[in-house]
């Protein structure tokens, strides 16, 4: 009759599956959040992400006592497989609650959670939370996965009723909170983390995401004109609520839906990018080896650059330094907030792909070091479409010319500006391609390239022929 609720990616007390379901079962219930250090102790000491948990985990706190006095939240700081059943067991619960974590390594973890409990015969319950349909619950009519977005985004629309997207009303069941037995949530220099202020725009808890959802309401009727321009302020900034679940999808989804019935065309396009969301997470759920490899194995046969030419490369590109003003912006903006535009992850990952010609994991892994939102389906599933190599992909022969992605998407250089501030002197229309300037007017800007910004890492068209003849094994038999 008492259970525990074991936080995760889900950090809110509102419209949250697990715990809803573990108030209205049980007499007592305890809430807890597990600062697990086998994934802690592999991040630099300092990370944003953490910061943001913190952040989060305060906030949840917070909300869980205003839910019932002396209610609250229990932060253990350890390895979450014996903290877990360790925790239960001085408790003495009969069962822990949690949302499902379909990340490969998550699965494995909550395997031997659920095993260890039940040798202590507790049971081990976990629910669908983080997406509106997960899994297998949206299959063709053969009853496969699907592997193209169109008909998948169609079929889920033809599933969705307004019972998917209904919130869980956790308040009505609040009186079962149990008193917490130990409330309080370390400092990041408690758990061996630097101290670091995360920009407004980006910080946790759900308050935050609320006004972030607010904000973006006002402009959701323009997303589908404006999601494309990194100047301008066009999407929601809620991936990482998403990531933390310190919003609920149902919600987002319920208002997106709404308004798209009502033939609101922005929310149909945002709408449409939620759905990617779940469709990348059930690509992850069906082809785990995506996580290594090449969704179609044909890209595994592509020989990467390598040697100290691409590791030079490589480390322009980390920082920003390729010579390709929009690629270095964008990769500045990614280094100094944890954010990167849509548009120009896009960008950036097609230019290390296809015009250093450096493994798409590789970049892969530098998002995720580096993205406050990291989701491994998402993330991954970017990648391989940027790549080729995923499903749904960008045909291989198609390469984003990196100038005319900057003067289509960044058409005053405001975003340029912003990042690069050392072509600020130069006129906007010159500085997409700054090697490409009349000298004149490099020299009145007083901008010497290779001195003052560097001169272009590579030249787009051989990229790009290098990149069609890399790419030409992918045709060939094994
Ligand atoms: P909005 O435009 O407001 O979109 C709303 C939400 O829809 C996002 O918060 C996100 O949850 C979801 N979404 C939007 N686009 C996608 C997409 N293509 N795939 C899956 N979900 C999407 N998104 C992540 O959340 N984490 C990642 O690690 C990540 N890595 C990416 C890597 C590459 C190479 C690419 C091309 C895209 C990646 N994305 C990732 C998808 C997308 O760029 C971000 O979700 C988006 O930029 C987040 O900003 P926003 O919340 O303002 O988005």
């Amino acid at each position: 009759d008492k259970s525990l609720v074991w936080f995760r990616r889900d950090l809110r007390a509102e419209d949250h599956a697990a715990l809803y379901h573990a108030l209205k079962n049980s007499r007592q219930v305890v809430c807890v959040f597990v600062l697990d250090t086998e994934i802690l102790d592999a991040l630099p000491r300092r990370d944003r992400r953490v910061a943001f948990i913190l952040q989060s985990l305060e906030a949840l706190d917070h909300a869980l006592a205003a839910l019932q006095p002396g209610a609250g939240l229990v932060v253990r700081h350890g390895i979450a497989r014996d903290e877990i059943p360790r925790l239960a067991a001085e408790l003495g619960v009969d069962a822990v609650y949690c949302n499902h974590d379909d990340e490969p390594a998550a699965l494995a973890r909550d395997a031997q959670v659920s095993q260890a409990l039940a040798r202590q015969r507790r049971a081990f319950l976990s629910f669908k939370d983080h997406v509106v349909f997960e899994r297998s619950e949206v299959l063709t009519g053969q009853g496969k996965p699907y592997g193209v977005f169109t008909p998948y985004k169609n079929a889920w629309l033809r599933q969705l009723t307004p019972f998917f997207l209904s919130s869980y009303p956790v308040s009505r069941y609040a009186a079962a909170l149990a008193p917490c037995p130990a409330r309080g949530v370390p400092s990041l220099a408690s758990i061996g983390f630097e101290p670091l202020e995360l920009p407004p725009l980006l910080s946790g808890g759900s308050a935050r995401a609320e006004s972030l959802f607010q904000d973006f309401l006002g402009r959701m009727d323009r997303y589908d004109r404006q999601r494309d321009f990194p100047a301008v302020k066009g999407p929601s900034y809620l991936s990482v609520h998403l990531r933390f679940g310190t919003v609920s999808i149902r919600r987002l989804a319920r208002e997106a839906w709404t308004r798209a019935q009502a033939g609101d065309a922005g929310a149909g396009v945002w709408l449409s990018e939620l759905i990617w969301r779940d469709f990348y997470h059930q690509v992850l759920h069906h082809h785990p080896q995506v996580v290594t490899q090449a969704f179609r194995p044909e890209y595994d046969r592509i020989e990467w650059a390598s040697g100290p030419e691409a590791e030079a490369h490589f480390v322009a590109w980390c920082e920003g330094r390729t010579g390709y003003p929009l690629v270095d912006a964008a990769m500045r903006q990614l280094n100094e907030t944890g954010y990167m535009h849509n548009r120009l992850r896009m960008v950036t990952a097609s230019f290390l792909v296809k015009d250093l010609g450096i493994d798409w994991r590789r970049g892969e892994a530098y998002f995720a070091r580096q993205l406050l939102d990291f989701d491994l389906a998402a993330n991954n599933g970017g990648w391989q479409w940027a790549a080729s190599s995923g499903c749904d992909a960008q045909p291989y022969f198609r390469i984003f010319n990196p100038v005319s992605q900057s003067e289509k998407f960044d058409p005053e250089a405001r975003f340029i500006e912003r990042y690069v501030p050392e072509l600020a002197a130069l006129p906007p229309a010159l500085r997409h391609a700054p090697w490409e300037a009349p000298p004149l007017a490099l020299q009145a800007a007083g901008v010497v390239l290779g001195r003052d910004y560097p001169a272009p890492v590579v030249r787009h068209d051989e990229a790009r022929a290098t990149t069609l003849a890399r790419y030409a094994v992918v045709k060939s038999r094994a």
